[in-house]
């Protein structure tokens, strides 16, 4: 499928700039797609090269189903190229490679379009190949460089290069996006998606890797707080030995408890994990010693500690406090 420039949510000042280059007939030679990873880049870069090879581009980018949109449809357009390192890093060879196509008698009339994504894991030898490429870019070709930390590019590289930024999204637009991803669409209740959008940094990518672990997260503290079970308890503080303390670990047990503490002091609504509100609510009239609020602040201030053993420490503290054995 070629993807139109609505595909790509959140970022409406690059797909405008995009639209002006194209509009204008003066679409740079070199393009930097900056921005955090798995905000959408990829895609809008995807959704570019569809509109330079498409014969009748409209405001929303490639028709879709003209000859040459079927041909990068089919993933078989022989003027347009997509690097990824197929190691680590871009090596030489692969940029050497890219040279050499791109310099070849372009197919029809329709210009070339190499996206290298991502463009910010090369290595030095590499990247000064890609260097000459931009210096002398063949005429009608345009290569899209898509870079999650443009920092680590060389600056002689990035002159080189109109800059396309992308910025974090809202967290509603990253619920959006995940709600209709197919790996997501009816497989996580809506609270969960909203949890690892809050917690995504705004990075719709990122949402969607941490939303398993998230869902797992959830069920094992629910299982918790609403069973109190300290030889769980000490399992789960366990847990944290070691690395893996990733930013949205916390998020789970914080939105349960805050359920807890809201449903014993008589809230309804706001609850954050609605479609949990049944075993919560029969949970938060048995609260702990501190109450459902203290308890709430308790896990809060453990979640701003710096990571890993002191928190496992504290976490099982906080169980053995909730059954009055701390
Ligand atoms: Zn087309």
């Amino acid at each position: 499928m070629v993807e139109p420039f609505s595909a790509v949510i959140g970022q409406e000042r690059a797909i405008a700039l995009l639209r002006r280059y194209l509009g204008a007939g003066a679409v740079p030679q070199g393009l930097l797609f900056s921005g955090e990873e798995g905000v959408g880049k990829e895609k809008a870069a995807r959704a570019f090269a569809a509109a330079l090879l498409c014969r009748i581009p409209g405001e929303d980018g490639a028709c879709g189903s003209c000859p040459d949109c079927r041909l990068v449809a089919s993933g078989a357009h022989p003027n347009f190229l997509f690097i990824a390192p197929e190691t680590a890093f871009l090596k030489i060879d692969e940029i050497r490679a890219l040279r050499e196509e791109l310099s070849l008698k372009a197919f029809s009339d329709r210009p070339r379009v190499a996206i290298l994504c991502p463009a910010d894991r090369m290595t030095p030898q590499a990247a000064n190949a890609l260097l000459k490429t931009l210096e002398e870019p063949p005429a009608g070709a345009h290569l899209i460089l898509v870079a999650h930390r443009s920092s680590v590019l060389m600056p002689t590289i990035v002159s080189r290069c109109q800059r396309v930024p992308f910025f974090p999204l809202a967290a509603g637009d990253v619920a959006d996006i995940l709600s209709r991803h197919p790996d997501v669409e009816g497989e996580h209740p809506r609270p969960v998606i909203l949890l690892a959008a809050r917690v995504s940094g705004g990075s719709p990518g990122r949402a969607l890797s941490l939303l398993p672990e998230l869902a797992e997260e959830r069920e094992t503290w629910l299982a918790l707080l609403t069973e109190l079970s300290p030889a769980g308890a000490v399992k789960l503080a366990e847990s944290w030995k070691g690395e893996g303390d990733t930013p949205g670990r916390m998020a789970a047990p914080l939105s349960l408890v805050r359920d807890l503490s809201l449903l014993s002091s008589g809230g309804v609504a706001d609850i954050m994990n609605e479609d949990l509100r049944e075993p919560l609510a029969s949970a938060a009239v048995h609260p702990p010693a501190n109450g459902w609020n203290g308890a709430f602040r308790e896990l809060l201030s453990i979640s701003r500690m710096p990571p890993q053993q002191q928190k496992r420490l504290m976490l099982e503290a906080f169980f053995f406090g909730m059954h009055g054995k701390g």
